[in-house]
């Protein structure tokens, strides 16, 4: 209106792990618009069309949570209640449980999406005044297979390239990942560079000829799970073709001569029998990768979310180090991130084996630092329950409170009909939301509002290390108070509780400012330290990457140049990994392989995305998208409701004939939950079987009918 104020902050985007920058526009009161930040390095200004409506999203408030809100029992509705009351019942029911039972009776479930000192507050509250690793997030459906592949090869949890690295690339190889939708705006900076190098190759991996496949030099559709087969075939072409960097590997690498063993049986006609594809694709992937002197590889949830996660990280990470194209411009394995900040929640340790600035667990010399830092005796040495783990505990009965945080598990999670009996026969269950109309949120006992995008202050590290520091725009709705204060509160109750006086001491926070602080000094001396780095440094001179140590004047783009890796012999290691199938199996009974992921336009489950009409324009209900002989065989046509069914649930959707799939294959996207059919969304259907070292759920695969209704 002419003559409003419109006031303007920078920010980033709160959805996917690019990490745009954005320019948030106010009134005063509320957002009115979002336009790209030109300024930030991860987008220059472009925004996808998630993060251009994200002020219609955050308009539609009117299902926020935005008042504490109790109930005295299972069979009561919740009522609402002051923060006092809220947090003081939360308090006695968690103190009551750990005394009786002990600290491993309680646990935490958070989420990629709270910012870095958020996370960090939780962490120290589990690890360093209860005494439990039971804190896990999200982020083990998202990126712990990343974690565990890059600590296995490269020796720590470092993604090594930068998105500059695309403009330098001379073969982008993308596997496992739907860049186009689930990372927009790097997908239009590799259309850049493509436009500005037409040399420039692209190879698509991935068993869906999705938009990111069909714009490939290159496709290679490997049946599901197969990724492991195919990355140590394109190692046996690369030997036998004389591809591999032979100096660099004696220099830098260790374990190649098992390693070629291993890929000995990996001839290109046998690796296009497992993986359903010609042996001269493999060939000519090879040579492309092997050839380019820059290969820049790109991964997310096809790699990730599977019961050999781990594998098969590390065996793209093998190609990188056979061939010597890591720590050079235009070179280097990429996870890319799911979430917001799930790497800032790896960098504080926000997960059940982990402890701050990247030290392990397991390490007593590692939990001996924690504690010194802490100013606590010890931090407890028995490894927390993983998500998927946490809730079987829960179902059991051994875990008996759960506090859940900006996570919607009861959609989010594999196998719902476990998860869901496990919230109804939790003792207690706290969700600290800032919507109230999640799936989870029917299970909560008792509910705090917290504040969300745009109105809290803090840190997000997106995927290529890059850290912005956020500030509030608008003040939060109701009594809506920041993640990272809630838990403070709750931490200096609930210490008086269990008569740990040093709960003040050790949660002295007055400010969001104060906990960035703390963690900063936990990563001096770590790969990641970020000494260097202070709010006011990050306003001054925008964001910066990490590592940024004291003294440093700007961060590092790329790391392992010199072919240094931070392991004990300072050699990367190459990880021996043979191909093995997935989890489920097809049979008879249940003869198609289910894939599900994400679209372009919604976002996980739909709190915020959800009231966005414009974003329904893509895809306005969830379908079933099958290949068209699939449909013939069961006299199927396009809309008709079918149920899809697996060893562990079902639901009702319409089915749709889709030139992506192969035959035998089903693609379910998994925004939408059991208000839209009848069951609990694509989660129905899903398998927890998970990677036995990243401990991250097979989500991208389970063994399924379908049938006409
Ligand atoms: Fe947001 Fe990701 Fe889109 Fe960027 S690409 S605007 S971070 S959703």
């Amino acid at each position: 209106k002419s003559g409003e104020v419109i006031v303007q902050f920078k920010s980033t985007c709160c959805y996917c792990g690019v990490g745009c920058g954005v320019i948030i526009e106010t009134d005063g009161q509320r957002v009115v618009g979002v336009k790209g930040d030109l300024d930030h390095p991860a987008n220059f200004g472009r925004l996808c069309t998630k993060g251009a409506t994200l002020h219609l999203a955050v308009a539609q408030n009117d299902t926020r949570a935005l008042f504490p809100e109790v109930r005295e029992g299972k069979l009561q509705i919740r009522e609402t209640a002051s923060w006092d009351r809220a947090l003081d019942a939360a308090a006695d029911k968690f103190a009551a449980i750990i005394k009786e039972h002990g600290p491993d009776a309680v646990a935490f479930y958070i989420s990629g999406q709270l910012l870095t000192e958020d996370y960090y507050v939780f962490n120290k509250l589990a690890k360093g005044l209860i005494g439990t690793n039971n804190v896990d997030t999200n982020s083990r459906l998202c990126m712990s297979s990343a974690v565990t592949g890059y600590k296995s090869t490269l020796g720590m949890d470092a993604p090594p390239a930068s998105y500059e690295d695309i403009d330098h690339a001379k073969c982008i190889f993308i596997a496992g990942s739907n860049t186009a939708f689930a990372h927009p705006v790097i997908f239009r900076r590799i259309e850049d560079a493509r436009a500005k190098n037409p040399d420039l190759r692209l190879i698509v991996v991935d068993p869906r000829k999705t938009d990111t496949a069909q714009s490939a030099d290159l496709f290679l559709p490997i049946l599901p799970g197969t990724d492991v087969a195919l990355f140590n075939g394109m190692l046996h072409v690369m030997l036998w073709e004389g591809l591999c960097d032979m100096a660099y590997i004696r220099a830098h690498t260790e374990g190649f001569d098992e390693l070629k063993e291993t890929v000995r049986e990996y001839t290109p006609q046998a690796v296009a029998q497992m993986c359903g594809i010609e042996p001269e694709s493999i060939i000519q992937a090879a040579k492309w990768f092997g050839e380019s002197g820059a290969t820049l590889s790109f991964y997310c949830q096809g790699l990730n979310q599977s019961s050999h996660g781990t594998d098969k990280n590390g065996a793209l990470i093998n190609l990188h180090l056979a061939t010597g194209q890591i720590g050079k411009p235009g070179a280097g394995p990429f996870s890319l991130t799911g979430q917001a900040n799930a790497m800032g929640g790896r960098e504080v340790g926000g997960m059940a084996n982990l402890l701050s600035a990247h030290r392990s667990l397991d390490n007593p010399v590692h939990r001996q630092e924690m504690a010194n830092l802490w100013g606590v005796d010890s931090v407890p040495e028995n490894p927390g329950k993983s998500a998927v783990e946490l809730f079987e505990a829960l179902h059991k009965g051994e875990i008996k409170a759960v506090w859940i945080a900006c996570t919607n598990p009861a959609h989010s999670m594999p196998n719902q009909t476990l998860v869901r009996e496990a919230l109804e026969r939790a003792e207690l269950v706290v969700l600290q939301e800032a919507y109230r109309n999640t799936d989870t949120a029917a299970y909560a006992d008792i509910l705090l509002p917290a504040a969300s995008w745009s109105e809290k202050e803090g840190t997000v590290t997106n995927s290529e290390r890059c850290i912005t520091h956020v500030i509030p725009a608008v003040n939060a709705p109701g009594d809506a108070r920041p993640d990272w204060e809630i838990m403070v509160d709750f931490a200096r109750r609930l210490g008086q509780r269990l008569g740990k006086v040093d709960a003040e001491t050790l949660f002295p926070y007055q400010n969001v400012e104060e906990v960035f602080n703390e963690h900063r000094e936990t990563t001096r001396g770590r790969d990641l330290d970020i000494t260097g780095l202070s709010y006011a440094l990050l306003d001054q001179k925008g964001p910066q990457q990490w590592p940024f140590p004291e003294g440093a004047t700007q961060g590092k783009v790329r790391l392992y140049e010199e072919g240094v890796f931070p392991t004990a012999s300072g050699h990367a290691r190459f990880a021996n990994a043979q191909y093995l199938q997935t989890a489920e199996q097809t049979d008879a009974r249940y003869p198609l392989h289910l894939n599900t992921g994400r679209l372009r336009d919604q976002w996980h489950s739909m709190s915020r995305t959800g009231s966005v009409a414009r974003l329904f324009n893509h895809a306005q209900e969830p379908v079933v998208s099958m290949h068209a002989d699939d449909m013939h065989r069961r006299g199927l046509k396009d809309g008709d409701i079918v149920r899809v069914k697996s060893r562990r649930g079902e639901l009702v959707i319409r089915v749709q004939t889709s030139i992506e799939m192969r035959v035998s294959q089903v693609f379910i996207p998994m925004h939408w939950g059991g208000q839209f059919m009848n069951g609990a969304g694509s989660n129905a259907l899903t398998t927890s079987s998970f990677d036995p070292v990243s401990k991250q759920p097979e989500l991208k695969h389970a063994a399924v009918q379908v049938e006409k209704l």
